[in-house]
């Protein structure tokens, strides 16, 4: 079989680099505080793209040029793939040991050239870098990757290619390194380089695809979240009230819902300003979630009003935790301007219920709280008949 040409790999390769490095810094200006690491993968990409000349007139450079300038920018795009996942996971980059073990491998591979020349060594040493920095990413999309086929793939093609790595490494020390010289146009060589490219650049496509989840991911959180409180918003809360319906197992589920607004909220606007207003309503939305179980859920309906959906509750209880919501804003150590709460209270006693109508009555029973001077909890008549309880706290 006749070996591929170096050169024409080296050309194709270089197109794709640019090509991928070019999307990859689109995708990374686009979106860069949602989705992080993607500027690193560009960077992988042109590191790649300053390796391949080095490599292509590798015949006619110094050897102390073309050596570590080939391999330090190989193992340096590999690093800001790395660096690259790990901001994507949102780890702490670990910079530090990469510029270590980049230095340790540079220093080493100078060693072998210049002091004790041995190429099977230098591939070996290459080899052990590199399988390590795949070993260190299949470790960390194993350990914080979303369970989808994407992390799977992603995870397959590292090792495929730590195992190609691997068998260069032993090869070079086990025969002859100038077998697997990439220089040296061979069978080996050439089928090394070749599928190296082709795996390098799958793991970007697929990394690529990974960013685009998240990005779903994220938008979609967005569409459901209050940006000031980070609680749910008034659709967010309309999408949990339908989960619940939909795995309530029995229909005489019953549900209750807390209508909250904050008492002469308008006044500390006035008297404080709009941002400290603003900490306000975060440290109220704070309180509350604290006092919440794990199935409980907090929306904000806008401006100064809360709701709070209490599954498997009924009103009576639910009057109890609104009391302690009360209690609880009313004694919090903070140095913010607090108001009181007016709460109004209806419930379900059918989850399959409409959560619109339940809404309506809790409202109704919130007006009536403001009605009878603010700071009471008033509940919904369609519960009580007959009662119209309203507890001045
Ligand atoms: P009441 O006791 O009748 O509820 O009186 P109130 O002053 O709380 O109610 P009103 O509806 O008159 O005023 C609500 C205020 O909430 C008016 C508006 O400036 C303020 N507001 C709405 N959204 C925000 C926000 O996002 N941040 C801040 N700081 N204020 C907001
Ligand atoms: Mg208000
Ligand atoms: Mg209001």
């Amino acid at each position: 079989m006749k070996p591929l040409d170096i050169y024409t790999l080296v050309f194709m390769n270089a197109f794709i680099c640019i090509g991928m490095s070019v999307i990859m810094f689109s995708v990374h200006r686009t979106f860069k505080s949602e989705v992080q690491g993607v500027g690193h993968w560009a960077w992988a990409q042109l590191m790649t793209l300053l390796a391949l000349p080095i490599l292509a007139t590798q015949a006619v450079l110094s050897e102390y040029i073309a050596i570590p300038g080939f391999n330090g920018a190989m193992l340096w795009g590999q690093g800001m793939t790395l660096i690259g996942t790990q901001l994507f996971y949102g780890q702490k980059p670990t910079w530090r040991l990469f510029l270590f073990i980049w230095g340790l491998t540079i220093a080493a591979l100078m060693w072998w050239l210049a002091v004790t020349p041995n190429f099977s060594i230098r591939v070996a040493i290459y080899s052990l870098t590199s399988f390590g920095m795949y070993c260190a990413l299949v470790r960390l999309v194993w350990l914080h990757g979303e369970k989808q086929f994407s992390s799977y793939f992603f995870v397959a093609l590292l090792l495929l290619h730590a195992a190609l790595t691997l068998i260069r490494g032993g090869f070079a020390l086990a025969y002859d390194g100038a077998s697997v010289n990439l220089l040296k146009t061979s069978n080996l060589a050439t089928t090394y380089l070749a599928t190296s490219t082709i795996l390098v650049q799958l793991l970007s496509v697929v990394f690529l695809v990974m960013a685009s989840r998240r990005l779903k991911a994220v938008l979609e959180q967005r569409a459901v979240k209050d940006p000031l409180t980070g609680v749910l918003n008034r659709r967010g809360c309309g999408a949990y009230y339908e989960r619940l319906q939909l795995h309530a197992r029995q229909a005489d589920f019953p549900l209750a819902l807390l209508a909250i607004d904050l008492d002469h909220f308008k006044c500390v606007n006035d008297q404080h300003g709009h941002a400290v207003g603003d900490q306000v309503l975060v440290f109220v939305a704070g309180k509350i979630c604290q006092l919440l179980r794990e199935c409980d859920q907090i929306a904000r309906f806008g401006g100064e009003e809360f709701v709070v959906l209490l599954p498997g509750t009924t009103v009576a209880e639910a009057r109890v935790v609104a009391a302690r919501i009360q209690a609880t804003l009313k004694n919090a150590q903070t140095d913010l301007p607090l108001c009181t709460l007016s709460i109004g209270i209806a419930g379900n006693s059918n989850v399959k219920d409409d959560f619109d109508h339940l809404l309506q009555r809790a409202d109704a029973a919130l007006y009536r709280a403001k009605n009878s001077g603010r700071d009471i909890i008033e509940t919904d008549h369609a519960m009580l008949p007959g009662s119209a309880i309203s507890v001045a706290q």
